[in-house]
């Protein structure tokens, strides 16, 4: 019977394995975020059929996005491409689905605007290769490498909230709920899948 229990069990730690599904880290860039592109780059993917794990607005920290393209650390516009991931709020989203990475590199077009397809977003909505409105992870494992790095920043975004929450809450000046909006916590826990190995 404790045989079969220990098979049952490693069975379901095989099937947890097994349906960690594939995701790829989408970015609306700060340029498509100031230019008002980010419902339409969200409905591109929604009717596409993907399904949206984790979504945020946030600043990037210098680091992650250092990080988040260190194999483009050599090239010439590397510092530019820095500054410009930093230059405003980007819109962080992790989408769900079999294949949806080289799909969403398919919705995204081209690296440089100017040779993607009409129909894709960067072939609709763009010009400049340094200012072509969206990020798309371009394999699974990058997927979670990128996740994963904008999930740990997102992390640390959290814990200053919180501390500033409570430096409130103790001089009584807000409710420490009213700092705790559903949308700051979730998105840890949508992805925590992604970051256990
Ligand atoms: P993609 O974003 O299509 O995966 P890359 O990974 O090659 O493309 O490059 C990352 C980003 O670096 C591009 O989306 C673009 O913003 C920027 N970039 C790439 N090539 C150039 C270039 N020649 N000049 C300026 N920026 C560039």
């Amino acid at each position: 019977r404790a045989c079969v229990s220990r098979t049952a069990a490693a069975g379901s730690r095989a099937r947890a394995v097994a349906v960690r599904a594939e995701i790829s880290y989408v970015m609306v860039k700060p340029d498509g975020v100031q230019r008002g592109l980010v419902g339409e780059i969200i409905g591109r993917f929604e009717r596409k059929g993907f399904k949206l794990r984790a979504l945020k607005l946030y600043q990037t920290p210098q680091e992650v996005a250092e990080e988040h393209y260190k194999d483009l650390s050599s090239k010439p516009f590397y510092k530019d491409l820095v500054q410009y991931i930093l230059s405003g709020p980007v819109v962080s989203m992790v989408w769900e689905g079999d294949g949806v990475v080289a799909s969403a590199r398919k919705l995204i077009g081209a690296t440089n605007p100017l040779a993607s397809e009409p129909g894709t977003i960067r072939g609709d909505f763009a010009i400049q290769v340094g200012r072509n409105v969206i990020h798309g992870s371009d394999s699974p494992d990058n997927g979670d490498r990128e996740t994963a790095a904008h999930a740990l920043a997102a992390r640390r975004a959290l814990t200053t909230a919180r501390r500033r929450a409570l430096a409130c809450a103790r001089d009584r000046a807000f409710p420490a709920a009213l700092w705790f909006p559903e949308g700051l916590v979730a998105w840890d826990q949508t992805i925590s899948p992604w970051l256990k190995e």
